[in-house]
Parts: C-alpha cells; sequence; structure tokens
C-alpha cells in the first residue's frame, strides 16, 4: 500500500516527524547499564503494547477492509516462546512495568491462554491486560483470569445490532455482549468498554452506552477515529472529536473533570453525575488522540505481531526485533536485541503531527499500516 498524505485541515506541529538516521543517533549507554526505553526528549517507555495477530475476525470499517487484505504468514509471527522471552526482557532489563495484549483480535490465537500463563509464571506482579472485540470470550473469560490476565478492555461501539453490523461487517453482538458478562462472572474487573463514533452510525448511541456501562459498573472510554484504516476513508472533517463527545454526553449528563491524576493515561477522564444531582454515578474517559493529543506524555512502545518495534501508533518507521531473536538465546543474542529496541525508541518522533495547535500546517501522512496491523 502506498503512503497517503491526509488533509487535516487544521494547524499542526511539525516536529521531528521523521526518524533521525539511527546509524547516527543512537541511543545513550552507560558503559553497559541499561538506560530503560528513552527517547531523545526525555520520555521513557514503560508501557508495552504487542500485538500478538493481525488476523480478526471483525472488519470495524474505521480499522480493516471489508477484504483482501492478506494475513501475515505462520512463520513471520512471533511465537509464544518468543513473546516470553521478549516481555522478559522488557520488563527485567528495560523497565516495562506494564503490559497490554492486543492484535487484531487476540482471542483468535489459540495460544492465548498459554501465553498468558508464560507471562505470569515469569511475572508474578506485572497487570497484564488485553483488549479484544469480545467475540468469543464467553467461552474464554475464565481461562484467561485463571492464567492471570489482570484485566480487560472489550471493544463495542453500540447496542444496537443494525448498527453493530454496519460498523463491523460481523452480526456478532450479542456474542460480545456475552463475553462481557463471562469477563465479570470471571471478577476480570475493572472491564473497560472502548468505544469509536462515526458520524451518523453510532454518534447519537453515546450517552445510551455510557447509561448501560454505568449501570453494571464497567468504565467507558470513547476513542476519537484515527487515520489507520485500511481503506483510507479518514476525513479530518468526518471524525466526530472529543468535544463533540462531550456535548453529545451532555445532553443527559454533567460531566465534571476526574480529580485523579492523570498519570500518563490516554484517556482524559470525567466524573458523571445527572443534571441536578450530586450522586456519582461513575466516569467515563475520552480519548482524544486527533484533537487533544498527549505525545508529550506518551510512555508507550509498541511491538508488531511479527516482532518489529513501532515508537509510535502513527510511526512509519519499524525495527525489526524477530530476526535478532531467531539469531540464538545466548546473553549476548539478547544484548543485540535491547540495543535495537532502545535505539528504535531513541528515534520516537516528539509528536504524531496532528492536533498541535499553533505551530506550522503541514499535511499529515498515513501510515502503511492499518489499526488491525499495528496493534491499538
Ligand atoms: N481487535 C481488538 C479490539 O477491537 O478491541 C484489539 C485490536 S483493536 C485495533 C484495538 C482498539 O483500537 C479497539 O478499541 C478499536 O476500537 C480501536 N481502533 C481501531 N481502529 C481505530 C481507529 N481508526 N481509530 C481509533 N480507534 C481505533
Ligand atoms: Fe478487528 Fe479490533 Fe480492528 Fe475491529 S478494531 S477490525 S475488532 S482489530
Amino acid at each position: 500500500m502506498d503512503t497517503e498524505s491526509v488533509s487535516l485541515g487544521m494547524p499542526e506541529v511539525r516536529p521531528d516527524l521523521s526518524a533521525p538516521d539511527l546509524s547516527v543517533s543512537g541511543a545513550p549507554r552507560t558503559g553497559g547499564a541499561e538506560t530503560g526505553l528513552l527517547d531523545q526528549f526525555g520520555r521513557v517507555a514503560t508501557d508495552m503494547r504487542l500485538s500478538l495477530t493481525d488476523k480478526c475476525n471483525l472488519r470495524c470499517t474505521y480499522c480493516m477492509p471489508e477484504a483482501g487484505l492478506e494475513w501475515l504468514k505462520k512463520d513471520k509471527v512471533l511465537t509464544a516462546a518468543e513473546i516470553v522471552r521478549l516481555v522478559g526482557l522488557g520488563v527485567k532489563r528495560l523497565g516495562v512495568r506494564e503490559l497490554r495484549l492486543t492484535g487484531g483480535e487476540p482471542l483468535v490465537r489459540a495460544d492465548l491462554v498459554d501465553i498468558i500463563a508464560g507471562l505470569r509464571t515469569n511475572h508474578p506482579e506485572l497487570p497484564i491486560s488485553l483488549t479484544t472485540n469480545g467475540v468469543g470470550l464467553a467461552k474464554k473469560a475464565q481461562a484467561l483470569a485463571d492464567a492471570g490476565l489482570t484485566r480487560l478492555n472489550v471493544s463495542m461501539d453500540t447496542l444496537h445490532h443494525d448498527a453493530f453490523l454496519q460498523l463491523t461487517r460481523r452480526p456478532f453482538l450479542d456474542q460480545v455482549l456475552a463475553g462481557i458478562e463471562a469477563a465479570a462472572a470471571a471478577g476480570l474487573a475493572p472491564i473497560k468498554i472502548n468505544a469509536v463514533l462515526l458520524r451518523g452510525v453510532n454518534d447519537h448511541h453515546a450517552a445510551e452506552l455510557l447509561q448501560w456501562s454505568l449501570d453494571r459498573g464497567y468504565e467507558l472510554r470513547f476513542i476519537e477515529q484515527m487515520p489507520l484504516d485500511a481503506d483510507h476513508g479518514w476525513t479530518r472533517e468526518g471524525m466526530i472529536t472529543a468535544a463533540e463527545i462531550r456535548d453529545l454526553l451532555a445532553g443527559s449528563f454533567d460531566l465534571s473533570d476526574d480529580p485523579r491524576a492523570r498519570d500518563g493515561a490516554p484517556a482524559e477522564r470525567f466524573e458523571v453525575r445527572l443534571h441536578g444531582n450530586a450522586k456519582l454515578l461513575g466516569t467515563v474517559g475520552i480519548i482524544a488522540s486527533v484533537t487533544e493529543p498527549f505525545c508529550a506524555d506518551c510512555r508507550r512502545t509498541r511491538i508488531t505481531a511479527e516482532g518489529k518495534v513501532m515508537s509510535c501508533l502513527f510511526s512509519r518507521t519499524e525495527v525489526d526485533l524477530l530476526a535478532l531473536l531467531r539469531a540464538g538465546d545466548a546473553p549476548s543474542d539478547d544484548d543485540a536485541v535491547i540495543d535495537r529496541w532502545q535505539d528504535a525508541m531513541w528515534a520516537k518522533p516528539r509528536a504524531h503531527g496532528m492536533g498541535h495547535p499553533g505551530l506550522g500546517d503541514a499535511d499529515f501522512v498515513q501510515p502503511d499500516r492499518s489499526m488491525s496491523a499495528i496493534g491499538g
């Protein structure tokens, strides 16, 4: 797929969006001691997002094409043993403190429970979370909890069958609802629900989805639609902004800033109350990656299912670790993996180039990969 320029029609910052030449500017090393996943702007990545597969059983319009996306060959995808080794290097030598497993759809990996059990054995205290579309979750929720999964995000954009079908191109809403219920019964709390709003499709369902989540004690987070769809159909004018989401909710609820520190979290949290009623019903999060980006506080390092480091979701540079992992598993081989991972993160751009007002006006270039192939 060719890269494509997307005109955002708004002022943007254009700070060092192209990665520096790694051969010139590698990560600093202090006599062999590890410096963690530091970048040249002083951020340290401690939150690892690992994609387990590029495959998926839904075809969300904002993520995948209806048909025609070729899956990675099995031998190009990280094995369970490679995943456990890589996470071990991240945690024990590079300061990773939190792991999120994602995809594609991680539940389609037959060895998912074994992977989580292996990670849990090696890292008894590590928070391990999973982002899933919930299809097939009903059968696996208890096994995931027993294997040591800490918590779960389930993506569900609407409670309406017709809109669900339009958004995901698959009629599986009931499976998702059953999956969420099973996860709650298995004690995988707190359950977070992720929702993307598309204009004219489910934007008018926002308040209803929030009420449904509050009633059940789930934490709903709306994610602004990002230009990471395989169809390259995203437009700046078409997307529902965080400000619009707040307005959509304000028709039914009072939102006030959550006093808890954001602490590098992508979602801005709000306390939710009914109009004129002081009783706190719960919270809602809004992840405004496009219009209110949080790049300055980003703590994420991403690894694709084929073992490539992406320092940013919007990165157009990928750094391969798989070949090094497969070169051997002696301590010196580990050192080579670590060096390359650090170099990749050192080159992390300062910002993704969207929504930073007042600093230039440049076009944003959509990455080749769709969200499903990066790992959201
Ligand atoms: N298949 C799993 C799921 O849907 O939860 C995990 C992978 S999915 C790529 C992770 C998250 O990314 C989901 O919550 C999904 O809604 C979100 N997502 C996918 N494409 C997106 C886009 N273009 N903009 C914003 N969020 C997106
Ligand atoms: Fe699949 Fe998740 Fe992408 Fe939807 S958002 S197509 S469920 S990977």
